[in-house]
């Protein structure tokens, strides 16, 4: 779905009202694209790391514990797949998992 100033479409070009994306929004991966002024996108790709407080809010409600152990502390955010691999944040691609597991799960020898 592309959300711009002059109006919302998805990509096919059908017209979606401003009340259907706000619906959408809180459970949206937001990507944004920013045009030159010839209208040209230029590459602004949000490759940020750590999940925003939003992405934070969201899996540790979801996992709210280790999603190995159980444990309730020393909580960490898990890029499952690597974030080198993929290179994004994405809330189905974090998982909740206590320090002694992650430092684990990614220790040599181990994927
Ligand atoms: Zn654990």
């Amino acid at each position: 779905m592309h959300v711009r100033g002059d109006g919302n479409t998805l990509d096919d070009g059908t017209p979606i009202p401003d009340s259907v994306v706000a619906d959408l929004i809180p459970e949206s991966f937001i990507s944004a694209l920013i045009h030159d002024s010839a209208g040209n996108p230029i590459d602004a790709t949000n490759r940020r790391r750590h999940p925003t407080p939003r992405q934070r809010r969201l899996v540790k409600e979801r996992d709210r514990v280790c999603v190995d152990c159980g444990r309730g502390e020393l909580l960490e955010y898990d890029h499952v797949p690597a974030h080198q691999h993929t290179g994004r944040t994405l809330t189905t691609e974090v998982k909740l998992r206590c320090a002694p597991c992650h430092q684990q799960r990614h220790a040599p020898g181990v994927l």
